[in-house]
Parts: structure tokens; C-alpha cells; sequence
């Protein structure tokens, strides 16, 4: 099911879904700095561990709902096709619309 004019609905989601990612990658890579701080603060209570835990699990929550999330044309994963998987694509690997909602 496959739409062919690309309407603003679709540009919007798939703005948001750019924007969703932009935020995995970014507590992603702030992973260890806050972990380094959090242990250097709270040096030996062990509520810096549950706390780095938390974090840990927050991002890896947020980096698995990014990566399964569907392309909002084509319905399918945006990041996997049948054959590849890439979370750095700036295209869905199953239509090829990109997140300003080209065809490329
Ligand atoms: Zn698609």
C-alpha cells in the first residue's frame, strides 16, 4: 500500500521520527559522561549503580523503539529491510522516502 504523493501528515511523522532519533543518539553518547559523573559523585553509596542502570536501560529503551519504529508510508520498519538494517540511514530501506519526504 504504497502512496505516491507525499502528504503533510506523513512529512510530520517523519520529522518527528528524525527528531526521536536525534535524542537516541544523543543520550546514547552521554552515556558515559553522566555515568563517569554520576560514580565520581556518589563514589561509594551504591545508589550510583542503580543509577547507571536506570540510564543504561533508559537508553537502550530509547534506541530500540527508534529502531523498530515504521516508516509512515510504507508501513514496514524504517531502519530494517528484508536483507539490511542500518540506524544511520537518513531514508526508509523499504520505500526510500527520506525524512523530508523525498524520494530519493
Ligand atoms: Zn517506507
Amino acid at each position: 500500500m504504497r502512496e505516491d504523493n507525499v502528504t503533510g501528515e506523513i512529512k510530520e511523522k517523519l520529522l518527528k521520527l528524525q527528531k526521536k532519533r536525534r535524542l537516541a543518539f544523543f543520550v546514547m553518547i552521554c552515556f558515559f559522561p553522566i555515568g563517569v559523573f554520576i560514580a565520581k559523585t556518589l563514589e561509594s553509596s551504591p545508589f550510583a549503580g542503580i543509577l547507571i542502570f536506570v540510564y543504561f536501560i533508559f537508553t537502550g529503551f530509547l534506541l530500540t523503539k527508534v529502531a523498530f519504529h515504521k516508516c509512515p508510508r510504507c508501513h514496514k520498519f524504517f531502519f530494517f529491510s528484508s536483507s539490511w538494517a542500518n540506524g544511520f540511514t537518513n531514508k526508509c530501506l523499504n520505500c526510500g522516502i527520506n525524512f523530508r519526504g523525498e524520494e530519493l
